[in-house]
């Protein structure tokens, strides 16, 4: 009856939260074991100048190698690293390593473009974060220049203090700022000119869609391009994965692209083959 379902309900439910509290400690587990046992490593995904098709950047992904998180991404694992706080010492380990290999890139290929670093929005209310940024590129003797540093469009609160404080601190360093997945937060446009934010990249999931039927998603590629131009900032396609797109991608004036049909992300050994030629 409605009664002894109304309990079974409840004790799946029950069930499923504690499933799902137990699969979060076990990735939170995996975690700490990557920090100390260097399971951790870098993918590189090129990004390249729309008007050449010359490599301009290089975005480094996260990978983690751990038997206990074999198959799964970022997307899926760092989620629980921001829920546990882990995820400050995983950033600071990704920007180690991001410049460390950019150091390489410079002194041994010549290498004159930018390094895409992805930061969580935890960092943008860490107030420890801009120092620790400057001192790693101190370290490692990188222009600030030469580092973008990507952070999710939803991350970014306008009314919220020491988010605005740790954005114009990192920009007062001179590394750029670019809001990532842009499209899919809700950033009120007037609110861009109060970010000292450098470029756009336009979320994949609009990329995707360029020649689908459905006209809104087309046509909010064309707002985001117009609206780089209003703010005098830079645009990124992500996730270009056919001629086509890149094509009216182009056309439509966008200044850098990135995706499969350019470029996977690439181990480091497969990277250096693109300089040598
Ligand atoms: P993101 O920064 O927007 O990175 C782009 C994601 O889309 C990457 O997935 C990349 O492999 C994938 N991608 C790029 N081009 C294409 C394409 O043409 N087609 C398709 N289907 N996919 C494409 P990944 O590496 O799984 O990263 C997912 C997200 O995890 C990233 O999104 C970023 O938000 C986050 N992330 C990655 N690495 C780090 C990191 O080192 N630190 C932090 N805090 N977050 C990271
Ligand atoms: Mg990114
Ligand atoms: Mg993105
Ligand atoms: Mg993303």
């Amino acid at each position: 009856d409605a009664k002894n379902n109304g309990r079974n309900c409840f004790r799946f439910f029950t069930q499923e939260i504690a499933d799902r509290l137990s699969q979060r400690q076990l990735i939170e587990k995996c975690l700490r074991q990557a920090l100390s046992e260097a399971h951790f490593s870098l993918v590189y995904m090129p990004i390249f100048d729309c008007k050449d098709n010359k490599i301009v950047a290089v975005e480094v992904l996260l990978r983690c190698q751990h038997p206990g998180l074999d198959g799964f991404g970022p997307d899926h694992f760092i989620p629980v690293a921001e829920a546990t706080g882990l995820i400050k010492e995983i950033d600071l380990w990704v920007i180690d390593n991001a410049l460390q290999a950019l150091g390489i890139l410079q002194k041994e290929h010549h290498f004159d473009g930018k390094v895409c670093i992805n930061i969580s929005g935890v960092e943008l209310h860490n107030e420890l974060f801009p120092v620790q940024v400057k001192n790693l590129l101190g370290y490692h003797k990188i222009k600030p220049e030469s580092v973008e540093l990507e952070v999710t469009e939803t991350a970014f609160v306008a009314n919220d203090v020491t988010c605005l404080k740790n954005l114009n601190a990192l920009s007062q360093l001179g590394v750029s700022l670019a809001l990532d997945d842009f499209g899919t937060g809700y950033t009120a446009f007037n609110q861009l000119i109060h970010y000292p934010a450098d470029c756009l990249k336009i979320d994949r999931s609009f990329v995707n869609d360029l020649f689908s039927e459905r006209e809104a998603r087309h046509k909010m590629v064309t707002i985001i391009q117009n609206l780089a131009k209003l703010y005098d900032l830079r645009v990124i396609a992500e996730g270009v994965e056919t001629e086509a797109q890149l094509t009216y991608l182009k056309e439509l004036g966008c200044d850098w692209a990135q995706g499969y049909y350019l470029s996977r992300p690439l181990q480091w050994d497969d990277l250096l083959k693109l300089f040598k030629v």
